[in-house]
């Protein structure tokens, strides 16, 4: 039977980076339940790197991955505007002071700035937080080159791999699977749980107790508006947080900012909330909605403190959580996985984690907080 140090489980932009990471280090397997690594959440993103977005405890992830995305050529300039009404201003207010203080570039805009970025805005809508920093991901090539990393740094990535048992041989581990009805095996010294929407799942194999990793659908919804869109439109936020908006060329995503509890599975978007989406945007704009071309869903994979949790299992020895990235998992994937590998190999922080404190992120916060 094959023998490595870690078997990371799970090969969307999670396990594919933290695999890329380990990889010079340790011998490791990525194994992975699909054909195509990437076709859950990691495929369905709406592909923006957002220095506010996730809350306080996000934005050092994304600050300290902002640029290793850039210098590997992954960011695309956008900007963003969280928009408000007159009755908002506070709020506002209180948005940019509290994200300035954290780092972010974010400053209040009147009326006339937005009108000239988002052109049609209705006459409500008259203050906004301004990122300028905001950029479109290249989420594709992001992955791939953390799969090609994996693979150059001799990871074995075994794909149409279910695990579906993880039993304690000795020391480490004992990882089986199903391979389109073909059993498979291997021994690992470490596990690390990087399955997404099905991270408290893979726990139970291991035996250790689900953290209560939640599941959480959000819909995205193609359209052609007429006129069309300027592709210089900045993504667009409501501050209530009930849709956002981006171009993608000449054509408009748009998402109702839903979060409706799933299950883990391969999740299809509802037409109510395509619908709702739709009702939400012609509040905003006065553009004429000619065609609706694409629809699709993705399940967004929170912690009960929506924080994500990278870390040893306090019970369970060699089990490691890379789990609950929620709706941030792209943005902060280079300094998540490059703090989940010093933290899995022992090693100390460097350049790029320096900033980031893991108790933060620590399973145990939450195992303690069950108990
Ligand atoms: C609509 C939408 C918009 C988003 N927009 C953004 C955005 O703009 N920016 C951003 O940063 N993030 C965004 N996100 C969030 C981001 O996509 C996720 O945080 C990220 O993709 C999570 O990656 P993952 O690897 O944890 O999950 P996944 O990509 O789902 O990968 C988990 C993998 O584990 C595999 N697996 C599960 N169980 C097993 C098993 N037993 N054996 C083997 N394999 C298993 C699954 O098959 C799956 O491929 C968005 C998400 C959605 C849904």
């Amino acid at each position: 039977m094959d023998e490595f140090d870690i078997a990371i489980i799970g090969a969307g932009m999670a396990g594919a980076s933290l695999a890329a990471e380990c990889g010079a280090h340790a011998r490791v397997l990525l194994v992975e339940a699909e054909d195509t690594p990437g076709y859950h959440t990691t495929g369905r993103s709406a592909a923006f790197w957002d220095e506010v977005y996730g809350g306080p405890a996000v934005v050092p992830l994304t600050l300290a991955s902002g640029n290793y995305l850039a210098d590997n050529g992954f960011l695309q300039p956008r900007g963003s505007l969280v928009i408000g009404r007159a009755s908002d201003r506070v709020a506002l207010e209180g948005f940019v002071a509290e994200y300035s203080a954290l780092g972010a570039r974010v400053e209040l805009m009147a009326r006339a700035g937005m009108v000239d970025l988002v052109p049609g805005l209705r006459p409500d809508w008259c203050v906004a937080a301004w990122q300028p920093g905001c950029a479109d991901i290249d989420v594709a090539g992001l992955h791939q080159h953390y799969l090609a990393m994996a693979r150059r740094t001799g990871s074995v990535v075994r794909l149409r791999a279910r695990v579906d048992a993880l039993m304690r041989e000795g020391a480490g581990w004992r990882i089986a699977w199903n391979a389109g009805g073909r059993e498979g095996a291997a021994r690992a010294g470490l596990v690390a749980n990087a399955a997404g929407a099905w991270a408290d799942d893979v726990a139970r194999l291991a035996g250790a107790a689900p953290l209560g990793i939640a599941p959480l659908r959000r819909t995205i919804t193609q359209l052609r508006v007429d006129p069309p869109v300027p592709t210089t439109l900045p993504l667009t936020f409501g501050l209530a947080g009930d849709f956002y908006f981006k171009p993608a060329g000449d054509r408009l995503w748009l998402s109702p900012h839903d979060e409706t509890p799933d299950v883990a599975h391969d999740v299809a978007p509802e037409e109510i909330d395509v619908a709702l989406a739709i009702d939400r945007l012609e509040r905003v704009v006065d553009w004429h909605i000619a065609a609706v071309e694409r629809r699709w869903a993705g399940l967004r994979s929170f912690a009960p403190d929506r924080a994500p949790v990278y870390g040893f299992d306090p019970h369970v020895p060699g089990f490691f959580w890379f789990a609950g990235q929620g709706g941030f998992g792209i943005q902060t994937a280079p300094a998540a996985a490059r703090l989940g590998a010093q933290l899995l190999l022992g090693q100390p922080a460097d350049g790029m984690t320096a900033a980031l404190d893991p108790a933060r992120y620590a399973p145990g916060r939450l195992a303690m907080a069950q108990a």
